[in-house]
């Protein structure tokens, strides 16, 4: 499958590795939004939140129990999470990930 993704999850293109297990990939956005910004992503490709159901459900929540480990591991404690679904919503790549967000230069709180 042609998806940048999962060929940073097989190693066929390089990435900053924060944090891996057997179902999460974790890191660095090449283009940071902020002072860090750290992708986590399941293994497997899901395209994107629309795909989330009774069966993959379980690697999300693994993954929200990861983001605490995460930011716990590189000294972040605060941070904000993002997920854009769809590309009316600014996904431009169609493998599900979480953007993990901090430092003193967050933009505006959209809520
Ligand atoms: P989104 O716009 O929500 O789909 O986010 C995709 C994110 O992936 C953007 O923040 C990009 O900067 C990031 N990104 C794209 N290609 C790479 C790459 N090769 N390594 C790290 N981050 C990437
Ligand atoms: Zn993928």
């Amino acid at each position: 499958m042609d998806c940048i993704f999962c060929k940073i999850v097989n190693g066929e293109i390089p990435s900053s590795k924060v944090y891996e297990d057997e179902k999460v990939y974790a890191f660095n956005d090449i283009n940071p939004q902020s002072d860090r910004h750290i992708l986590v992503i399941p293994k497997e490709h899901i395209c994107c939140a629309n795909e989330i159901d009774e069966t993959n459900s379980s690697l999300v929540s693994h993954i929200f129990e990861v983001i605490p480990k995460i930011a716990a591991q590189e000294g972040i404690d605060s941070y904000r999470i993002i997920n854009n679904c769809g590309e009316k919503a600014g996904q431009s790549v169609m493998h599900l990930h979480f953007h993990v967000l901090s430092g003193s230069n967050l933009s505006e709180k959209l809520v």
